[in-house]
């Protein structure tokens, strides 16, 4: 077996850009493994090190871009996640001013170490009372997975159509994710892995790793979907990001609907009656430039439509 591609953590952006020059150009139906530094750009090592410490020109790094050999606009490009290895520490912070508890924090970075597949968790609390201890099987998830949008650039830090820093905790190991091609060899990266983040990222970081991520690239032609769409395991998503969760959750909504009706032709308000009943809207994040939500439901019942996702 011919050894897979690796894109070097050396090979990192800040910005998705159509103008973005690729590591390297990749066939599609291969392995490519990104490695790839945490969203501190590793420079928080240790707890004594704030947040803000390791300067924001440094957060959210991306490993890539790769170009996908013969993907052209208007595609759909499929990541699959082959797998997700992170490394043996990571690291939370938070500072004032920040997430869903600005006023109520202070500025405070925590190491976790992560040993045989869990976090290795202890909490401090007041009064005399023992630390509260936990040891949380990992579940790792991308944060920043997207490919370069059609013109002008669009921080690694912000998510949107294109993808970017959806921080959903579903794009994990097995998952496949679909995104819209933009510009020739649609400019791939990714980075900002969690080996755990709670719908929310409520604090503003998960358990923030860095690690080695394995992917493989489909190109699929003449799709008009509402991307992206996301499936992992028994779940069909849409995703959606805007400036309001209030706008990010009816996008994602609209989204599904738009698909039950253009793909498994759904009538409009029966699709819409479906996804109160069996659609679930969840929240991915609260804390980036823009919101994300999800609308999932199950993946069955595009079978039960007789529809095969390509
Ligand atoms: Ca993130
Ligand atoms: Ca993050």
């Amino acid at each position: 077996m011919s050894q897979p591609y690796v894109v070097s953590s050396d090979w990192r952006v800040l910005k998705m850009a159509p103008d973005n020059r690729p590591a390297m150009t990749v066939p599609p139906h291969t392995s490519v493994v990104f490695e790839t530094l945490d969203c501190f750009s590793n420079r928080l090592a240790d707890e004594t090190r704030p947040f803000t410490s390791g300067g924001w020109e440094n957060i959210n790094p991306a490993t890539g871009p790769v170009a996908v050999e013969g993907a052209q606009p208007g595609d759909v490009l499929r990541v699959d996640i082959i797998d997700i290895a992170v490394d043996d520490q990571a690291v939370i912070a938070a500072a004032p001013g920040f997430g869903e508890m600005p006023d109520s924090v202070r500025e405070k970075t925590r190491i976790v170490p992560i040993r045989d597949g869990f976090a290795c968790l202890e909490w401090q609390r007041t009064g005399g009372k023992p630390p509260f201890k936990a040891n949380i099987p990992v579940d790792p998830m991308i944060g920043v997975i997207g490919v370069a949008p059609k013109e002008d650039a669009v921080p690694t830090g912000t998510p949107g159509a294109h993808g970017g820093n959806m921080d959903c905790n579903r794009i994990t190991r097995g998952a496949s994710l679909y995104l819209p091609v933009a510009v020739p060899g649609a400019l791939f990266a990714l980075g900002d892995l969690h080996a755990l983040m709670g719908d929310g990222e409520v604090v503003v970081c998960g358990l923030e790793i860095s690690g080695r991520v394995t992917v493989s690239f489909s190109i699929i032609k003449d799709r008009s979907w509402p991307l992206p769409l996301l499936v992992q395991k028994d779940t069909f998503m849409t995703l959606a990001s805007a400036k309001t969760l209030d706008e990010a959750a009816r996008q994602a909504t609209q989204n599904m609907q738009k698909f039950l009706v253009e793909e498994l032709a759904f009538e409009p308000t029966e699709a819409a009656m479906l996804l109160s009943v069996q659609g679930n809207l969840r929240i991915c994040q609260v804390v980036d430039p823009l919101k994300t939500a999800r609308m999932e439901i199950p993946l069955s019942l595009l079978a039960d439509c007789g529809y095969v996702l390509p």
